[in-house]
C-alpha cells in the first residue's frame, strides 16, 4: 500500500517536536515524514535577544537539524517555502515542489508594522539568528565608529526599542547589560549612551502584574534605561523615529518589538487570517481542510475565557505538537475522534539581563535571582523534551549561580 506522506513546514519549537514525535511513531517506516526549513540548523527564538545584544553568542541558540532529527527516518528538505497550494496538495518551495497528504504548517512569525512607514526600510527586528547577527554587529559598529571620527555624532550612541511588551523588555535587558562593557572596550562615557524603550500602550508590559511591571522598569531604570510610555511612534526614519507628539529622538538604531503576525505564505497561500494567522479548529486543523493542521505563531487559538486570541508563545507551540501529532497517526489509523488542543499555561517569566528576572507562575510572583533561575528551567526543559539529556548537556543553561 502506499505510505502517506506527511509534510512538516518549519523546524521551529512547533516544527521540531512535531518531528521528533512522528519520528517515534513511525518506528516501521508506515509514513513517509519530510521536514522543511530555510536553514539546515534549529534556532531557539525565545533565546534571541541575547545574541542580538551579543550577551550570548549566536551559536549557543542553534543546532544542527541532523543532530535533533534522524534523517534516516525523517527526509530533511533545506529550503524555503514559498506557497502552498490546497487546491493540488502541493507546496511550492523555492527549489521546487512537494506533494503531501499530510501537512503541518509551523512557519513561525513576522514582525508586526502597522503600516507604520519606515519601518521596514530602516529598524531592525529580533526575529532569526540572520537578523539578531546583524543587530549585534551593527551596534558594536555604532560603538566604533563614534571615536573614530572627528566630529562625534551622538546619535550612534542612541538605542530606541520599539516595543516595551515582552520581546522589548528582554532586549533592553540584555542591552543594558552589554552597554557598560561595550563603553569598555570602546573608550566611551557610559553617559553619552542613551537607550530608549518607547511604547505606546499606558504601560510597560501590558497586561502583566503591577509590582513585576514596576519591579523590571526600576531595575531597568537603575542601569540607564528611559521609558517612553504612552508614546506611539509615527515614523522610523533613517536616522531616528517622529512621535506621534511631533517630537523627533535621533538614533542609529531602531530594533522594531511591537508584536508580530503570522508567517506572510499564509496569506499568500489563501487561507484566510488575522494578522496572517489561521483561526484553527479545536483539533488544530485549518477550518476547511481535513488534512492541513496550523501550530504555532502561524495559528490562532481563543482563551474563551476572556474570547480574545492566546498571545503566540513558544510554550504554546510545544503543546499543541503533541496534539498534532497524535492527530496526525490517528487520522492515518483511520480513527475518526481526534484530540482537542487545549493550552495549559504553566506561567511567564520574562529575563532582564544578567542573573535578573520576572515572572509568574500559577499566582506565584518571582523576582531576580529565583525569576532567572525558574527562565533557565523553562529553556532547558525544551531541550530536554526535544534531545533528552544529552541535549540538555550539550545546549543547555547550566550556569545557575
Ligand atoms: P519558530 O520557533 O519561530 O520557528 C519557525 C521556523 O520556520 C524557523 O526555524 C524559521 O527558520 C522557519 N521558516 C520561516 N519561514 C520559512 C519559510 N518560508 N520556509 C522555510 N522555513 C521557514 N515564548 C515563550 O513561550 N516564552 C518566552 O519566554 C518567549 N520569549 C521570547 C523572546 C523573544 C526575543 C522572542 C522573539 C519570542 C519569544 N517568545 C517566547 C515567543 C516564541 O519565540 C514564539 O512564540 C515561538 O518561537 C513560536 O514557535 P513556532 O514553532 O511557531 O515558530
Amino acid at each position: 500500500h502506499k505510505r502517506p506522506k506527511i509534510v512538516i513546514l518549519g523546524a521551529g519549537y512547533g516544527g521540531m517536536m512535531t518531528a521528533t514525535r512522528l519520528q517515534k511513531a513511525n518506528a516501521h517506516h508506515d509514513a513517509e515524514i519530510t521536514l522543511v526549513n530555510k536553514h539546515n540548523y534549529h534556532y531557539q527564538t525565545t533565546w534571541l535577544h541575547e545574541p542580538a545584544a551579543g550577551t550570548l553568542h549566536h551559536d549557543r541558540t542553534r543546532m544542527r537539524i541532523d543532530s535533533v532529527i534522524d534523517t534516516k527516518k525523517i527526509h530533511f528538505i533545506k529550503d524555503a517555502v514559498s506557497e502552498i497550494k490546497t487546491d493540488e496538495q502541493k507546496v511550492i518551495l523555492e527549489g521546487g515542489e512537494l506533494e503531501y497528504d499530510y501537512l503541518v504548517i509551523g512557519l513561525g512569525s513576522e514582525p508586526e508594522t502597522f503600516g507604520i512607514p519606515g519601518v521596514e526600510e530602516h529598524a531592525f527586528a529580533i526575529r532569526s539568528v540572520n537578523s539578531v547577527r546583524h543587530i549585534r554587529e551593527h551596534i558594536e559598529y555604532k560603538f566604533a565608529s563614534y571615536n573614530s571620527q572627528e566630529e562625534k555624532h551622538d546619535e550612534d550612541l542612541t538605542f530606541i526599542v520599539a516595543g516595551a511588551g515582552f520581546t522589548g523588555i528582554e532586549f533592553v535587558g540584555e542591552l543594558s547589560k552589554r552597554v557598560p562593557e561595550l563603553c569598555e572596550e570602546y573608550d566611551i562615557d557610559r553617559d553619552k549612551v542613551k537607550i530608549y524603550s518607547v511604547e505606546a500602550a499606558p504601560t510597560a508590559l501590558p497586561g502583566f502584574d503591577d509590582e513585576l511591571v514596576n519591579y523590571a522598569m526600576n531595575l531597568l531604570e537603575s542601569r540607564g534605561v528611559e521609558f517612553l510610555i504612552n508614546t506611539p511612534i509615527k515614523e522610523v526614519k533613517e536616522d531616528g523615529v517622529l512621535l506621534n507628539n511631533g517630537e523627533e529622538i535621533k538614533a542609529s538604531t531602531v530594533v522594531w518589538t511591537t508584536g508580530v503576525r503570522g508567517n506572510a505564505v499564509i496569506e499568500k497561500s489563501g487561507f484566510e487570517a488575522m494578522r496572517g494567522r489561521i483561526k484553527v479548529e479545536k483539533d488544530l486543523r485549518a477550518p476547511g481542510f481535513d488534512n492541513i493542521f496550523v501550530i504555532g505563531d502561524c495559528a490562532l487559538i481563543i482563551n474563551e475565557e476572556i474570547n480574545r486570541p492566546y498571545p503566540p508563545t513558544a510554550q504554546i507551540a510545544i503543546q499543541q505538537s503533541y496534539t498534532c501529532s497524535n492527530n496526525i497517526k490517528a487520522l492515518i489509523a483511520g480513527k475518526e475522534k481526534l484530540e482537542e488542543f487545549t493550552p495549559d499555561i504553566k506561567g511567564t517569566v520574562a529575563s532582564l539581563g544578567g542573573k535578573e528576572a520576572i515572572g509568574l507562575v500559577g499566582s506565584t510572583k518571582l523576582y531576580g535571582h529565583s525569576a532567572s533561575a525558574m527562565k533557565k528551567v523553562i529553556d532547558n526543559r525544551y531541550l530536554f523534551l526535544l534531545g533528552g539529556m544529552p541535549l540538555v548537556l550539550k545546549k543547555g543553561k547550566l550556569n545557575f549561580f
